[in-house]
């Protein structure tokens, strides 16, 4: 195969994308608990959990308090989901250093809940950059279905350079595709990829897939082959999307890292420690997880020697 990284970074999101869909409340020791074995698997990125409002997002409610006992970690980036500047003011409080926006590429789904095209709403967050940056916050950006989304089916590319070019405007250049409808397909994730890389050379990108039709593998591939070497994943593919009806968790990490281990491809995460969280995790819950790797165990352990 051509082009493919000799290494990528993988975000680990379980405990904000994963757990907001578990009807289980975890408590903040058990969080915290979770965040340092992920640490110490070697993830240098992780997604902690998000400042919505606890009412909407009750699985989140503690996510000030998960910050301010895990302390800051050097070398790790513990990133935060964010709504509003009211999630830059938290991030303030309880020493979070960095924090995510996002906005739907569905134009219906965005003037549906919220009055206003994803242009508009990415405009609205200048307020969050200016109070981030004054505080020493780094900020990024998401883009909800950016591939497909179930109102309008396919979203043209053209829309989704105009999103970008909004967040590009506010100052944020750091976005993450994020396909949560699980309806991206590898040559249109190829092609986005490619395409976004050398039109908007300035850009960091994340990629972000979930495992609704069983492409989210296939989807990591195509975007490697495009150039792109940071990717989203969730352990033991904990998640679903609240706005798409059956959409399945995240791709699992563990899954992705079994991939990139087989095919020479660093992650600088030991798989055998996420396993064993992942078992943790499926304990706590009490339900099975969607993970291939932990169903069926790596194939190296199945060779007798
Ligand atoms: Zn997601």
């Amino acid at each position: 195969m051509n082009n493919l990284p000799s290494a990528i970074t993988l975000c680990e999101v379980g405990l904000r994308d994963g757990l907001q869909n578990e009807k289980t409340l975890l408590p903040t020791e058990k969080k915290v608990e979770l965040l340092r074995g992920l640490i110490d698997a070697g993830f240098k990125v992780i997604e902690v959990g998000s400042f919505m409002h606890p009412k909407a997002v009750p699985q989140m409610a503690d996510t000030d308090e998960v910050y301010k006992a895990l302390g800051e970690v050097p070398g790790v980036e513990l990133r935060a989901l964010i709504p509003n500047l009211r999630g830059v003011k938290r991030a303030v409080d309880c020493g979070c250093k960095k924090v995510k926006l996002n906005v739907s590429a569905s134009r219906q789904h965005n003037l549906k809940n919220l009055n206003m095209t994803p242009e508009q709403s990415v405009a609205g967050f200048a307020d969050c950059v200016k109070e981030a940056q004054a505080n020493g916050i780094a900020i990024s950006g998401s883009i909800s279905m950016p591939f497909a989304s179930p109102w309008e089916g396919r979203i043209p590319l053209s829309d989704i350079e105009s999103i970008i070019e909004a967040y590009l405007k506010v100052g944020i250049d750091e976005i993450s595709l994020s396909d949560t409808s699980g309806m991206g397909v590898p040559n249109q994730v190829y092609e986005m990829c490619a395409r976004v890389r050398e039109k908007y050379p300035q850009a960091s990108w994340w990629l972000h897939f979930h495992n609704t039709r069983g492409l989210a593998i296939a989807n990591i591939l195509a975007a490697m082959e495009a150039g792109m070497t940071q990717f989203d994943g969730s352990f033991g593919g904990l998640g679903g999307c609240p706005f798409v009806p059956n959409a399945a968790g995240n791709i699992s990490t563990e899954d992705v890292i079994n991939m990139c281990d087989e095919m020479g491809i660093e992650t600088g995460v030991d798989i055998v420690k996420v396993m064993e969280l992942s078992r943790t995790m499926r304990d706590l819950l009490g339900h099975d997880l969607d993970s291939y790797i932990l169903r069926a165990g790596r194939a190296k352990d199945l060779i007798v020697s």
